[in-house]
């Protein structure tokens, strides 16, 4: 690894982009959303009308796909799929739905984490995601765990749904947000899994700028640490 990566991982829901977002940008880093990797995947599965529950018919459309990172708005890198950038045809629920289906074949993960390698060659990243602290990133000192109950993460999805024109009730996104959480967490490959190295942070009650002032603050303790005077 030759530049800073900053891991933020944890759930669904939890506020891991708004808190990757502007922590990246006081730090003067990139945002590397790896969520919106598997995402354009699954959007092209479904484009492709695939049965998700087969994997070799899945790995066939992920490996005929030219997916490429380009740099964004707001430091973000933008995931660009066959030469168009996926926006926010990646933001529905049946696209959450099969990102979390097909997200579980090895051989998509093998090729989403050498791009995301790859990018971290070239500059420094906030990375968020499932994986990265454990399995992308596994040497960077820069480990951050998001969490909150599923039914605050339940509301603030709910939320950003409402936001962006889609109606659904919290019941329903409840519901996703458990199944997704089930699926992330019970894979074979590279689940989502806190270990010691990450520092948790409990979001339920704190507010985004609380949240992001940890990541700032536990960057800069591990870049210098303080020496305790005698
Ligand atoms: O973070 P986001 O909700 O956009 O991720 C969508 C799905 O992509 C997750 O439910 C998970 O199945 C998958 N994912 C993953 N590994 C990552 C990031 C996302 O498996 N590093």
């Amino acid at each position: 690894m030759t530049s800073t990566v900053v891991a933020i991982d944890g759930p669904s829901g939890v506020g891991k982009s708004t808190v990757a977002q502007r922590a990246a940008a006081r730090l003067g880093l990139t945002v590397l959303d790896t969520g919106a990797m598997y995402r354009a995947i699954g959007l092209a599965c479904l484009r492709a009308g695939v049965d998700l529950e087969d994997e070799p018919a899945v790995m066939a459309v992920a490996e005929g796909l030219d997916i490429d990172l380009r740099p964004g708005k707001a430091g973000q890198l933008e995931v660009v799929l066959d030469g168009e950038p996926v926006g926010q045809h990646i933001r529905t629920p049946a696209v959450s739905d099969a990102t979390s289906r097909i997200s579980s074949y090895p051989g998509v993960r093998r090729r989403m984490v050498s791009l995301q390698r790859q990018v971290a060659t070239r500059r420094g990243v906030v990375v968020e995601g499932r994986d990265i602290g454990t399995v992308v990133f596994p040497d960077t000192p820069h480990k951050f765990f998001l969490t909150a109950t599923s039914l605050v993460r339940a509301r603030r999805r709910l939320a950003d749904l409402a936001a962006s024109g889609h109606r659904t009730s919290l019941e329903e996104v409840l519901a996703d947000i458990e199944a997704r959480d089930g699926r992330d967490s019970s894979r074979q490959d590279s689940p989502l899994r806190c270990d010691d190295s990450y520092q948790v942070i409990d979001t339920s009650d704190i507010s985004i700028e609380q949240v992001v002032d940890r990541v700032v603050r536990g960057v800069a303790a591990v870049a210098a640490p303080s020496v305790a005077t005698p």
